[in-house]
């Protein structure tokens, strides 16, 4: 993908929106532009028809019902009306402790802490191993009648990381806690319904798989839904469990990116994009600097490389490669200062080699061209940074 000049490396970031998804949507900004909730004339049935498939597109994904899909603004909304949800409606019950992966994104980690400190919950990170996968011997160890919910992302968005669903569902269904699954960068990396059973909530977000932003769903398994306490009060809509006019546009956007991953085709784009991804990689190790990938081999992203420029900083690398190569340093950047990746930390990195790691990731419509020429840039950017001993 390439925009002017630019070619575009961070899809898990933030995806470009189809041109099939944007031609669904158009028709719900304009004759179509009913609110969904609107029950006693046309306009609204019809917008609320449009919402109604949506949900079961988006369903269909990872083999659930549309009454089970309640949408969010995204997937930050969408894991703190999970963990807010059902922490709140069991304040004061027997079950007081929570479990979160210790790679979490920040929107569940944050949300957790906000469980402990505002109403009082245990929270406890459980480790991974050098691949990114949690250990299930540490979550077996840690699961007893007094955890309420463990939250672990599907799939991580530095590293890539697919975890182990089906061995991790039955050890927290075995002590009747709840299962949530941070499943933002779900859609592109594997086929959901393989994520194996029973997962009771999770989480999506229509801007990483080629839909628009400011949409996503919470999938949250029927049996469940009378245990979440919303966080959006008011009008009661989406069966008050969040509240606020639907936005039918994007709902009809987000459903019609999910049908463009169902089946064969998701499988084969998973396939061209992990070859694109491998040829680039390959191809990078030739730049002449020392790399080591951080992450799995097995069990990954396909789109995902994140790449350890020994000895050089991300940043700087990043910087040279402007404005013709996007990608992203793992480094989240509070108050200005910049700190270390939490997930690159976890799975044993220095505080040096984190510093020196850029995750790239390829995307639908990126080709075998595109990633040459980027590692072609990355290869002079580097030389340059050498040159001026910027390493
Ligand atoms: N979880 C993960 C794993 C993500 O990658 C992201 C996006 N960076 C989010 C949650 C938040 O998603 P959104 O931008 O839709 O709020």
């Amino acid at each position: 993908m390439r925009i002017g000049d630019l070619i575009y490396l961070d899809h898990q970031a933030t995806t470009p929106v189809d041109p099939r998804v944007v031609e669904a949507m158009v028709p719900y900004f304009s004759d179509k532009f009913g609110n969904p909730h609107s029950s006693e004339h046309i306009l609204g049935w019809t917008a609320a028809k449009a919402v109604d498939q949506a949900a079961e597109a988006v369903g269909e994904l990872m083999g659930a019902d549309a009454d089970e899909i309640i949408f969010t603004s995204g997937a930050t909304e969408a894991n703190n009306l999970a963990l807010l949800g059902v922490g709140r409606r069991a304040v004061g019950g027997q079950r007081r402790r929570i479990l979160c992966g210790s790679i979490e994104h920040k929107s569940v980690l944050a949300t957790a802490r906000a469980l402990r400190d505002f109403y009082g919950y245990e929270v406890e990170l459980i480790p991974v191993d050098e691949n990114g996968r949690v250990s299930l011997s540490a979550l077996r160890e840690r699961l007893s009648e007094e955890v309420l919910l463990v939250s672990i992302a599907a799939v991580n968005n530095e590293i890539g990381t697919i975890q182990e669903i089906a061995k991790i569902a039955p050890l927290v269904a075995s002590v009747g806690a709840i299962l949530h699954c941070d499943a933002a960068q779900a859609p592109c990396a594997t086929d959901m319904r393989d994520l194996g059973a029973p997962i009771d909530m999770l989480s999506l977000s229509a801007h990483k798989m080629y839909g628009p932003k400011g949409v996503g769903a919470l999938y949250v398994r029927r049996e469940l839904q009378d245990r979440i306490e919303p966080i959006i009060y008011g009008g009661g809509q989406q069966k008050n469990l969040r509240s606020g006019t639907t936005p039918s546009a994007l709902c009809v956007g987000m459903g019609a990116a999910a049908t463009l991953l169902l089946g064969d085709n998701g499988r084969s784009e998973r396939e061209s994009v992990q070859a694109i991804r491998d040829h680039f990689v390959e191809k990078l190790g030739t730049i002449g600097v020392h790399i080591k990938m951080n992450g799995p081999v097995e069990g990954r992203h396909p789109g995902n490389a994140n790449v350890c420029f020994e000895g050089f900083s991300a940043e700087d690398i990043l910087a040279a490669v402007q404005p013709r190569v996007a990608a992203s340093s793992g480094a989240a950047c509070s108050s200005g200062i910049p700190e270390a990746s939490h997930v690159l930390r976890a799975i044993g990195l220095s505080d040096e080699d984190a510093a020196a790691s850029i995750r790239f990731s390829i995307g639908r419509h990126t080709t075998i061209a595109e990633a040459d020429e980027a590692v072609e840039l990355l290869r002079e950017a580097i030389a340059r940074l050498a040159e001026a001993d910027l390493r």
